[in-house]
């Protein structure tokens, strides 16, 4: 098998690799992935610092050209780089060619950014000066990227970073290496110079702690688990960075009595188990006011009996399997301790045999949970939800805020008081009203609060906020 080797300044090498599994059936290889090592990466370091000059003040159209390019390559590969994402991350192939296509329209929307860089003039406060406000690169750009968005999560950040005139050094999950080195090369055949983004695959506590070790890496954005987040924050406040942190969610989604149970029903399977429970937008604290409650437990429970969970790639499976034996026993772990926390196991949560062998659990739901519990608390990332039962919007409302993170937050009402109330005052980045706590556009701002973010929001035009940095220029008339 060949090996897919990490791009350092313009170099296609490494002969060390790991093979990539698929968890729909783990006897099935994707690929070998070379592994940097601490000087591949350094080396990567500094061909990304070599590259910065000329990229920095590349013209706008090369910028828009390449990222352009590159959209319409992801775009009309959509089905063969989705079935990729898919057979390496288990996620349905509809989700799979759903997130290509949306890294697609990532790279579009900032091929469009690189025509729309702006900034301000301004008189000064002093006669016969002018000020001139302007938007420079950062410099040498670190991006560490988690396993469960492993074709999204890279655009999104790589995209940006390029449109604004910097350089990259990008470490995706080592989990999941296929989808970041196709786009790589997508990037490196649609024209990117030599040294201007470098591809380090292998292990986060080699790759990923040199580039925070590295006084020249000027930026890191981060997504992934709140521990690793803060190593990247301390590495970060030492050598006076920047850094974007985007980490764990524990998102609520509330039931009122006056919901439209059909919608609520859909809302909750879709946060809680579609991609598996796998996205740090997934509700797994669902909160429902009592006069609905019985109602909406049942209904779930019908609609989970509707609900294929097997190989990714085959038609008609809605949920895949867990991305990996620990991220499974971490699921099997949590289900545990719901249980002996006191809390009701009332659907699912069994290992399932299926046709080929695979990480196959079906999506669990506790009942009688409440706030305080452990799978209330903690961030499970798999199909595990507990319903807590709450007397009105009021305790719905504190229970939802009560909780260390602050990304998502849904609610399910027909009631315009409850929906605006709701929208102002759920301590979260990203509020949702009668739709599931996950599903993005990408074309506004994405990011959260508490303990689930750190820095500026990611995507949208509100990305320049952390790809650049702002200079006032003072000039005598
Ligand atoms: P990790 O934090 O383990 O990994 C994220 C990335 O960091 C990976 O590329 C990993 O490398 C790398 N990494 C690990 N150790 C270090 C280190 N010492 N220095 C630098 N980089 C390092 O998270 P997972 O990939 O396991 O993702 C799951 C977690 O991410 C979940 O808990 C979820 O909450 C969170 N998440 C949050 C999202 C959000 O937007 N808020 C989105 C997606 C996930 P490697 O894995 O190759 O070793």
């Amino acid at each position: 098998m060949t090996i897919h080797q990490n791009l350092i300044a313009g170099e296609w090498v490494g002969s060390d690799a790991i093979e990539n599994i698929n968890p729909s059936n783990t006897g099935d290889v994707v690929g070998q992935y070379a592994r940097a090592s601490v000087e591949d990466t350094k080396t990567a370091i500094a061909a990304a610092k070599a590259a910065f000059p000329a990229w920095s003040r590349s013209g706008i159209l090369e910028r828009h050209a390449i990222l352009r390019k590159t959209a319409d390559e992801i775009l009309a590969r959509k089905d063969e780089l989705g079935r990729l994402l898919s057979r390496e991350e288990g996620k349905t192939l509809a989700e799979g060619i759903g997130e290509t296509v949306r890294a697609g329209q990532i790279f579009d929307f900032f091929a469009g950014e690189c025509l729309r860089l702006a900034g301000e003039t301004l008189p000064s406060v002093r006669p016969n000066i002018g000020v001139e406000i302007t938007r420079e690169p950062v410099g040498v750009v670190g991006i560490i990227t988690p396993w469960n968005f492993p074709i999204a999560i890279p655009a999104w950040k790589i995209a940006p970073a390029l449109c604004y005139g910097n350089t990259v050094v990008f470490k995706p999950a080592e989990l999941v290496p296929g989808c970041s080195w196709a786009i790589v090369d997508i990037l490196v055949r649609a024209g990117l110079p030599k040294g201007v983004l470098n591809l380090v695959m292998g292990k986060g506590s080699i790759v990923g702690q040199t580039m925070l070790d590295s006084p020249d890496v000027n930026a890191i954005t981060f997504t992934g688990s709140t521990g690793t987040g803060r190593r990247v924050a301390l590495a970060s406040v030492e050598h006076n960075r920047k850094y974007q942190l985007e980490m764990g969610g524990k998102n609520p989604f509330v039931v009122l009595d006056d919901a439209d149970l059909a919608v609520a029903v859909e809302a909750t399977v879709n946060s809680a188990f579609f991609s598996t429970g796998q996205r740090c937008t997934a509700s797994s604290r669902v909160i429902v006011t009592e006069g609905i409650h019985d109602r909406f437990v049942a209904a779930v429970g019908e609609r989970l009996k509707s609900v294929v969970v097997d190989d990714a790639l085959k038609a008609g499976t809605h949920i895949g399997p867990v991305v990996d034996q620990s991220q499974l026993k971490q699921d099997t772990d949590y289900i545990e301790i719901g249980q002996k926390e006191g809390a009701r196991l009332a659907f699912g949560g069994e290992l399932l045999k299926r046709d080929t062998p695979g990480f196959y659990l079906a999506p669990a739901l506790f009942t009688e949970a409440t706030n305080d519990m452990r799978i209330s608390r903690e961030e499970i990332f798999g199909p595990v939800a507990a319903v807590i039962r709450v007397k009105d919007y009021e305790e719905a409302l504190s229970i939802a805020n009560d909780t260390p993170f602050g990304l998502s937050s849904g609610i399910a009402t027909t009631s315009l008081k409850h929906a605006t109330h709701f929208k102002r005052n759920a301590e979260a980045g990203m509020v949702m009203v009668n739709l599931p706590t996950a599903g993005v556009d990408f074309h506004v701002p994405f990011g959260g609060r508490k303990g689930s973010s750190h820095g500026s929001r990611e995507q949208g035009k509100y990305a320049n906020e952390f790809y650049t940095t702002v200079k006032t220029a003072y000039t005598l008339a």
